[in-house]
């Protein structure tokens, strides 16, 4: 955790959001600017800046944070119709919080290629 990440804060319950869902390693909450009808963030408890930052030991958190995705979307009903999952890394990436997320967004046709 780091004191000035946003994404920390609000893991921490200091900034307030539309929690969703939690559990021990993660919390699910509404994105701020949704860009679909449904838009959550799945953001770890623990501070990683970005996938590039990720270490080998972190990919069964990663794994278990698309688990997380999947059952959202199960839950939330978007799942029928299809649903998409993102991380954006880095600048050209289009990360702008520097706390690894993923973004779940559903309730529209998306499309392809994205901008
Ligand atoms: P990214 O551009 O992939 O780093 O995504 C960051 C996302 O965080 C954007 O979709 C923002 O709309 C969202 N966001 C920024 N501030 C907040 C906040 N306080 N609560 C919820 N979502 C936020
Ligand atoms: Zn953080």
């Amino acid at each position: 955790m780091t004191d000035s990440c946003l994404f920390c804060r609000i893991v921490r319950k200091e900034i307030p959001s539309r929690i969703v869902h939690e559990n021990e390693e993660a919390v699910v909450f509404e994105d701020i600017h949704p860009q679909a009808p449904f838009h959550v963030l799945i953001v770890p408890r623990r501070h990683i800046e970005s996938l590039s930052d990720m270490k080998a030991q972190d990919a069964d958190l990663i794994g278990r944070l698309v688990w997380t995705a999947q059952k959202i979307a199960q839950e939330k009903g978007i799942a029928s119709d299809g649903y998409r999952v993102v991380i954006n890394s880095g600048t050209a990436g289009g990360q702008t919080v520097l706390h690894l997320h993923l973004h779940l967004l559903g309730g529209r046709q998306m499309a392809w290629p994205p901008g």
